[in-house]
């Protein structure tokens, strides 16, 4: 028998949405509107020249977004989605049993790549679905290396506001690398949730965390990135996996940059029918907090894996996550009126 290391077993596997042919699907965050216009038709195009290894380096596109984000191009790592980012922010810190503190409910891969790593996860419980900074910060210790600040949070949709988010910072020991994984940010309103580059991207420990996968709509081809100070991103990007951004992805990537204005837009439909969807589900009963992302959480608890049932059987994929809660992505108008229709007949 192959020896497995023990900390793999004790692991849950990620979650994907289920694919369900022809059910709408609401269940991972992905925008409803499809490819942008910009990079439809290139990509094609591209698609001819993958028989050849893409850019190592990624020039093109980290010329592209340090020119969109006006900082230096060595401030800035990519990897395949903002996934395999955080695995390398990991691998850069994390040594056999050491600390990685995060909110818990929060994005799933947080303590799958962190025992990967080889690092101890510890779980800080939210406050009325919210990150509890306070307790996180309470939680650091000296074998801690990482904090995953996810804002707004996955899968509870809350956000954290400026002054927290400083206080926190002056909190956390120099030592400690706080990852910002700021992978909603576009559906955020910037009066009430901060840009964490702009508020914190100068701090030596300090990394903030985007992705194509949500409001770009390159979910499928994988890429994300950060941007932290040169001297770390040159270690972080010595852990990414050689190549594992594909040149179709690189290529789409720079398209979409510079589709900012239809980015914006998509993000804005998608923004008033969260909110059209929030108030129906309060109408109905539901204790939705205020979502500054592209979903909605029901706070269900024991209820989840009804609810998500039900809407199954009407075909419409959510997220459960049982005995916590159930995460509604917000797709077009239609596939929000099939959702909320059955939570209108659900126990009705
Ligand atoms: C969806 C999501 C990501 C993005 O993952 P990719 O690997 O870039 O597709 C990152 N962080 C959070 C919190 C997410 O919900």
């Amino acid at each position: 028998m192959v020896r497995v290391r023990a900390s793999l077993s004790q692991l849950p596997a990620y979650v994907p949405g289920r694919k369900l042919p022809g059910a709408i699907v609401l269940a991972s965050n992905e925008s409803p509107h499809g490819l942008l216009p910009g990079v439809a038709g290139t990509l094609a195009e591209a698609a001819g020249g993958v028989s050849r290894y893409p850019d190592l380096d990624a020039t093109d596109l980290v010329q592209a977004l340090a020119a969109h984000h006006e900082v230096d191009p060595e401030r800035i790592a990519v990897g395949a989605g903002s996934s395999e980012v955080c695995g390398q922010l990991l691998h850069t810190v994390v040594s056999p049993a050491d600390e990685v503190v995060f909110g818990w409910r929060s994005f799933e891969a947080y303590p799958i790549l962190t025992a990967v790593a080889g690092g101890t996860a510890v779980k800080v419980p939210l406050r009325e679905h919210t990150l509890d900074l306070d307790a996180m910060a309470k939680a650091i210790t000296d074998r801690t290396r990482l904090v995953f600040v996810c804002n707004p949070n996955n899968p509870t949709s809350t956000a954290l506001g400026e002054r927290e988010l400083l206080d926190f910072a002056d909190r956390v020991p120099r030592d400690v690398l706080i990852v910002v994984d700021e992978a909603y940010r576009e559906y955020a309103d910037p009066s009430l949730v901060p840009d964490a580059l702009a508020l914190l991207g100068d701090r030596p420990n300090v990394v903030v965390l985007r992705t194509f996968s949500k409001a770009y709509g390159l979910a499928g081809l994988r890429v994300g990135y950060c941007i932290a100070q040169p001297g770390l991103v040159s270690q972080v990007r010595k852990t990414q996996v050689p190549f594992s951004v594909s040149a179709l992805a690189q290529r789409a990537a720079v398209l979409a940059l510079g589709e900012g204005a239809e980015v914006a837009r998509r993000a804005a439909l998608t923004v008033a029918e969260r909110d059209r969807v929030t108030r129906r589900l309060r109408e109905l009963g539901h204790d939705v907090p205020d979502s500054h992302s592209n979903f909605v959480w029901l706070p269900l608890a024991d209820d989840s894996a009804d609810f998500a049932a039900h809407c199954l059987d009407g075909r419409v994929v959510v997220r459960p996550f049982l005995g916590e809660g159930v995460r509604v992505t917000i797709g077009l108008p239609e596939e929000n009126d099939a959702l909320l229709a059955l939570a209108t007949a659900w126990r009705g």
